[in-house]
């Protein structure tokens, strides 16, 4: 009986050793060795061209949809206006972007004192219970279109205080937020690269070509 069974168990020593030994090894996907765009690749070249727009319109009319939304983008990204709303520590490092050092004037990110001069609210600090109503009032003021910033991790999501029974778990809860700069507290420079990235947001609104395709669809009677 043992002996009826040999040329079976031959056989699959046979496979499995060609299977082992013969075949290639199945290389491991190593999370290094996926190819991504390096910084250095992703970065400008030397007379490299890169087109503005962010939009591949379809047509004359889409293209100058896409046009007018360029300019608007254009004029609104180069004027983040922010709402002066230091609630804690973070403020300060806030400030520093205001100062000298940064400069953020460069920008055009000029903080002023009313909400109703404003584009962007920066939400520097703890959000209280007690602040929660003053700082909706405060955003519902700000004229459209306008744009939010949650900085340091009190402001995303409590933070230290997260269990404290005053603190409220996010800025989030209240308002929506546009921009998460993390840190306890961010620098300078991560709020800096928040406005940045919130620029780059800006550049990428599309509301006149929404606006021209919803009046489109109406009149055609094509949903999309
Ligand atoms: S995140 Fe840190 S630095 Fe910012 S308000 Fe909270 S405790 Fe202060």
């Amino acid at each position: 009986m043992m002996f009826k069974n040999l040329p079976v168990l031959g056989r699959s020593i046979k496979r499995s050793l060609k299977k082992t030994c013969c075949e290639p090894p199945k290389k491991e996907i190593i999370a290094e060795e996926i190819e991504r765009p390096s910084h250095q690749a992703r970065a400008y070249k030397r007379g490299e061209w890169r087109p503005y727009s962010p939009f591949k319109p379809q047509g004359k009319i889409e293209w100058t949809m896409a046009r007018l939304d360029d300019l608007l983008n254009w004029g609104r990204k180069g004027s983040l206006w922010p709402m002066t709303f230091g609630l804690a520590c973070c403020a300060v490092e806030m400030m520093h972007i205001a100062a000298p050092r940064y400069d953020m004037d460069r920008y055009g990110v000029v903080f002023r004192a009313s909400p109703k001069q404003t584009d962007v609210i920066i939400v520097a600090g703890t959000v209280t219970n007690k602040m929660a109503v003053a700082f909706r009032r405060v955003y519902d003021q700000m004229p459209e279109p306008k744009w939010v910033i949650s900085m340091g991790s009190c402001a995303n999501g409590g933070g230290y205080y997260h269990y404290s029974y005053a603190v409220v778990r996010g800025c989030d809860r209240l308002i929506p937020v546009d921009i998460y700069v993390p840190g306890c507290p961010p620098t300078a420079e991560a709020l800096m690269y928040g406005v940045l990235m919130l620029q780059r947001k800006v550049k990428r609104a599309n509301g006149v070509q929404m606006w021209y395709r919803k009046i489109w669809s109406h009149k055609h009677r094509v949903g999309f």
